[in-house]
């Protein structure tokens, strides 16, 4: 599956707008993967691809973990696609709990101790909710063999994460600028305020150059 396609197809993926980040920052890409969550027979196909580097024997895996929310469709739909290919695996996932997370589900803790685990996600960004959720799997004794990503868009390293092994289906990477100096601002390109923190910016900045827009988000 070529899965840069597949998103852009899908209505996931902005190239040459005007965006703000959450950073503040601006820049002329954006992607967004809440649009292909509702999208049961692409996710179910980006899962079997997120799942098959860790199908060979030297890395057999006996649970896929990941951050909730959207990580819980991952991990289900990961573990489904392991039984596909013959493994019997367990899915779990972590819950938000303040600025960390949690297997604080009964029965899920039993899924990580002693277990050889891979974590699955859709966008690394910082990596921090991986990273907490690599740590959170160790403290209940589990040995993490990789995380899986649909897209590593901040440039994040295993070694970032800690752990041995990283797998990404595609990487993106767009460039942020400090909003004094964006050239799309100097050039009046409006700033989309319907996608990324546009919105946000507008209320706080309801006068700019080049005005604001809202893109079509329909797929
Ligand atoms: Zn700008």
């Amino acid at each position: 599956m070529e899965i840069m396609a597949e998103l852009e197809r899908a209505g996931a993926v902005f190239l040459d707008h005007h965006f703000v980040y959450k950073s503040g920052k601006h820049g002329s890409g954006y992607i967004n993967l809440d649009i292909i969550f509702p999208n049961v027979g692409l996710m179910s196909d980006i899962c079997v691809d997120l799942i098959k580097p860790f199908l060979d024997g030297i890395d057999s895996i006996d649970t896929v973990a990941a951050p909730a929310v959207g990580g819980i469709v991952l991990s289900v739909l990961s573990g489904r696609a392991f039984r596909d290919a013959g493994r019997n695996v367990s899915a779990v996932w972590a819950d938000k709990d303040g600025d960390d997370f949690a297997f604080e589900r009964a029965g899920f803790v039993e899924q990580l101790y002693g277990k050889r685990v891979l974590v699955v996600e859709d966008l690394l960004t910082t990596g921090g909710s991986v990273r907490k959720v690599c740590r959170q799997a160790e403290f209940h004794g589990a040995e993490v063999i990789g995380a899986s990503v649909v897209c590593n868009r901040g440039g994040v390293t295993a070694q970032q994460l800690g752990i041995p092994r990283l797998e990404t289906l595609t990487s993106v990477s767009f460039a942020a600028i400090d909003a004094d100096a964006c050239p799309l601002c100097q050039e009046g390109t409006p700033i989309v305020d319907n996608i990324g923190h546009g919105g946000t910016y507008r209320a706080e900045h309801p006068e700019c150059k080049g005005g604001y827009v809202s893109l079509n988000t329909a797929s």
